[in-house]
């Protein structure tokens, strides 16, 4: 049988409806060979996705998903695999990634308060329930206090990007965010670039100036790249010497049409990824010269 990979997915640490440890035990049933946990702006959940990866033998990394901003781009997710919990100052500059959302949500209960609808602190702890506290729990409790229908109209109508209470959440920039990764040992990798929404001579210098930065792989499978566009992103990556990755994108309940382990992605791009984390030391070395 083809061994199978899904180097893309989010527990409750961030906002997926499975545990880091439900996500291994998934993964087992499925039949996957390796997996990776990339939760959005954290690494709170890799210790214990590793430990049941140990558990029930099957591969894991520790991965992260950044969210950046570039220019006329407010929302560019780089992703960054081999993060080490264990690394207490890595660890504690992930936190200010943190605090900016924690900035960004008290900014929003403040701009929704000026508009009549009062949501507190607290029923956004309840909300989330242990998870970091996101606009979709904003949405959640404006549905629940009967300010909105549901939460398209919530997001569409005040707390969207282009919504009455949009507040934009302090962000490091792309390049930012690559070197941050980089120079911490994280392989730093474009997520699906298909969502950038940038035409490809645009992305064709993107990837030039984030190289510049330590970029070192693009995801060229995800559950929302088309196959035929995949296969335009993996001949980008191989000209521009980056890593291929791809994994699902999996939320659990939270996003039901996204299924673990879908598409397929080969066990190949794993076997590179490792490499170049192996390889990367160097790279970092040379480029101090
Ligand atoms: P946050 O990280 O708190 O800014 O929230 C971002 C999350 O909100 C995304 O991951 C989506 O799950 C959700 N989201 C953003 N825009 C929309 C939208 N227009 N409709 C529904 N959910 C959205
Ligand atoms: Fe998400
Ligand atoms: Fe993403
Ligand atoms: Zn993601």
């Amino acid at each position: 049988m083809r061994k199978l990979i899904d180097l893309h997915m989010h527990s409750t640490v961030s906002d997926g409806t499975y545990t880091p440890s439900e996500l291994v035990r998934h993964a087992k049933e499925k039949g996957l060979s390796a997996i990776a946990l990339t939760d959005h702006d954290t690494a709170g959940g890799v210790k214990e996705f590793l430990e049941e990866g140990k558990k029930q033998g099957i591969e894991t990394i520790a991965g992260i998903e950044i969210s950046s901003l570039f220019e006329g781009y407010p929302e560019i997710h780089v992703l960054g695999y081999f993060i080490d919990p264990e690394n207490k100052d890595v660890m504690e500059k992930l936190n200010f990634l943190q605090d900016a959302r924690k900035v960004r949500n008290i900014k929003l209960i403040a701009r929704l308060k000026d508009l009549g609808f009062e949501v507190t602190w607290e029923e956004l702890e309840k909300e989330a329930n242990g998870q970091l506290i996101g606009r979709p729990h904003f949405a959640a409790l404006m549905v629940k206090k009967g300010f909105v229908k549901d939460t398209n109209e919530a997001f569409s109508k005040y707390i969207g990007n282009d919504g009455l209470a949009f507040v934009p959440k302090e962000k490091l920039t792309t390049p930012e965010a690559v070197s941050f990764l980089f120079e911490n040992g994280i392989v730093p990798v474009l997520a699906h670039p298909i969502l950038i929404g940038m035409n490809t001579n645009d992305l064709i210098d993107f990837i030039i100036l984030l190289k510049k930065s330590g970029l070192q792989g693009l995801e060229v499978i995800h559950s929302e790249i088309p196959e035929k566009e995949s296969r335009k992103y993996l001949e980008l990556a191989y000209r521009f010497n980056l890593v291929p990755t791809g994994g699902s994108d999996f939320h659990g309940e939270n996003k039901p049409y996204v299924k673990m382990g879908v598409p397929e992605v080969p066990y190949d791009f794993f076997i590179k990824l490792k490499e170049r984390k192996r390889d990367m030391f160097s790279i970092m070395e040379t480029r101090k010269l």
